[in-house]
Order: C-alpha cells, then sequence, then structure tokens
C-alpha cells in the first residue's frame, strides 16, 4: 500500500504547515478528480481562513514533487489526482461530465508494442476517450436469431 500524501510530502522534504496539511488531507480523501476550486471548497470545510491561492499554491508545490498529477479532461480545467493511484485511463462523457476510469489490457499490451517498434521501454503514457452516451445499453448480450 503506498504511503499516504502527507507522508510522502514529509518525504520529500516539504514543510508541512497545518493549511498545507489540509490541502493533503482532502486530495488524500479524494475518489474523484477535483480541480482547485473544488479542492479549495473541501479545505475551507476544515479550515474557513483558507484561501484559493493557497490551495493553487499547494497543489502546484504537491505536483512539482510528483505526489499528485495533473490531469486535463479538454474543458481547460486542471484536475489533480494521487500520482501513486493505481494506473487507468479516462472515459469523459461528454454529455454530462462524467468520468470513467478503465484500464484495458490490449490498450496497454498495444502502447508497449508501439514504443517498441519505435525504439522505447514505455515507462508511462496518459490517454483520455470523449464520448456521449450510446441509446442502447452497451456490453449486452446480441439476440442470436429473429
Ligand atoms: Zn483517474
Amino acid at each position: 500500500m503506498p504511503d499516504t500524501i502527507l507522508e510522502r510530502c514529509e518525504a520529500a522534504g516539504l514543510r508541512m504547515t497545518g493549511q498545507r496539511r489540509t490541502v493533503a488531507r482532502v486530495l488524500e480523501a479524494a475518489s474523484d478528480h477535483p480541480d482547485v476550486e473544488e479542492l479549495h471548497r473541501r479545505a475551507a470545510d476544515e479550515d474557513a481562513r483558507i484561501s484559493l491561492a493557497t490551495v493553487y499554491r499547494t497543489v502546484k508545490l504537491f505536483e512539482d514533487a510528483g505526489i499528485v498529477e495533473k490531469v486535463d479532461f479538454g474543458d481547460g480545467r486542471a484536475r489533480y489526482e494521487d500520482a501513486e493511484r493505481e494506473h487507468h485511463d479516462h472515459l469523459i462523457d461528454l454529455a454530462t461530465g462524467k468520468v470513467i476510469e478503465f484500464v484495458d489490457e490490449e490498450i496497454e499490451a498495444l502502447q508497449r508494442k508501439v514504443a517498441e517498434r519505435l525504439g522505447y521501454e514505455l515507462k508511462g503514457h496518459r490517454m483520455e476517450l470523449y464520448g456521449r452516451p450510446l441509446r442502447r445499453a452497451p456490453s449486452k448480450k446480441t439476440d442470436p436469431g429473429g
């Protein structure tokens, strides 16, 4: 199990003030992909004095230390997630903005193959799919007859 965000901040030698701890806790608790404004709302629930600028600077600090990762779902907003979360890709529902996380072994293998063909060992990738819901339900068994 990876260390908590707070533990990794301390291990990275970041000076952890009370407000930075609050931001670390909020990020640790997030299972979605909050942007800075959303992180600020959550942090303000714990500490009403925390400013948007502080949250912004703190997240940037964590990002520079490789503790959180910035993700961009094409709407111009920087969102964040724990960099130690298990690898996954994202499908963004263009109708609702909902984000679905998935892993597809065929895609993973194909990307390794492409990198190798170009003379590289694949060390990571980032992929966002954008889609609109189909009218029919997905992966329903096809009717064999008439
Ligand atoms: Zn994610």
